[in-house]
């Protein structure tokens, strides 16, 4: 475990957290995802740019995602259910870009070319798996565009994570997804009212927790470090803080 974070924090400057604009400045409405009584995930991928899902011992990395959303919907009205994708068989290939650089704007078109993406289902999320990197910054890792239910992962960043035989990848991998999810949830104070005060207003969106998921992590720093030390080292794998939880499973989207 150990090689494993020393690797996470040399081989990673970013766990890139992006959106569109400073969450801030974008008051999102989640009512209708919380109104929903299922939460979708859809997975579109480039070829080259697979998810990490199949682990040893049967080990299936997305159900680790999974485990995440039913934290946060756990006890909410309507009660939901849950739908994530766990062998690749049940992802979508998309057609190859080859795009070494991506906007956000780029993002939005290619959605807009893959069929069901941008499914009018109110809970139903989609993820693309791309190859390349973020134009503004080729370190981060992925972003969801706010008020919307995308998110991409560059999946050349999560790459490029030196061994790629460890665990470290994948639960970065999978780490980016929940946080994105989070953010696309209305994490926080973004559409989700707040149980109690826990939003790190200095950097948009973010949990005041270094030990929460939706903590906001500089590149290079020791946070991703002392944070994913403590998921492996915890018997859940549950990623986001009390706080955060109680924000999700506490709100019905009817305002009260
Ligand atoms: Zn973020
Ligand atoms: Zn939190």
């Amino acid at each position: 475990m150990k090689i494993l974070i020393l690797i996470l924090v040399l081989g990673l400057a970013s766990c890139g957290r992006e959106t569109k604009k400073k969450s801030s400045e974008v008051r999102q409405d989640v009512s209708a995802i919380y109104a929903a009584s299922t939460v979708k995930v859809q997975v579109f991928y480039e070829p080259g740019a697979e998810p990490y899902t199949d682990g040893p011992l049967n080990l299936k990395y997305w159900s680790i995602l999974e485990q995440n959303l039913e934290a946060l919907f756990q006890g909410s009205s309507p009660s939901k259910t849950i739908k994530v994708p766990k062998a690749l068989s049940e992802m979508s290939a998309m057609s190859a870009f080859n795009k070494t650089s991506w906007k956000i704007e780029d993002v939005l078109e290619m959605s807009k070319g893959v069929p069901t993406a941008g499914s009018s289902d109110a809970a139903t999320f989609s993820v693309f798996f791309v190859k390349g990197s973020y134009s503004e910054n080729p370190k981060v890792i992925g972003f969801h565009i706010t008020n919307t239910k995308l998110m991409v992962v560059f999946k050349d960043v999560i790459k490029s994570v030196p061994d790629q035989t460890s665990f470290g990848s994948k639960y970065l991998e999978q780490a980016t997804i929940i946080h994105e999810l989070g953010h696309a949830l209305g994490l926080v104070n973004n559409g989700l009212p707040m149980k109690s005060a826990h939003h790190d207003s200095e950097h948009g969106a973010h949990c005041d927790n270094p030990k929460c998921v939706m903590y906001y992590t500089n590149e290079g720093t020791s946070n991703m470090l002392a944070f994913l030390a403590q998921v492996l080292q915890s018997s859940s794998t549950v990623m986001f803080d009390a706080n955060c939880l109680q924000d999700s499973q506490s709100y019905t989207g009817s305002g009260k």
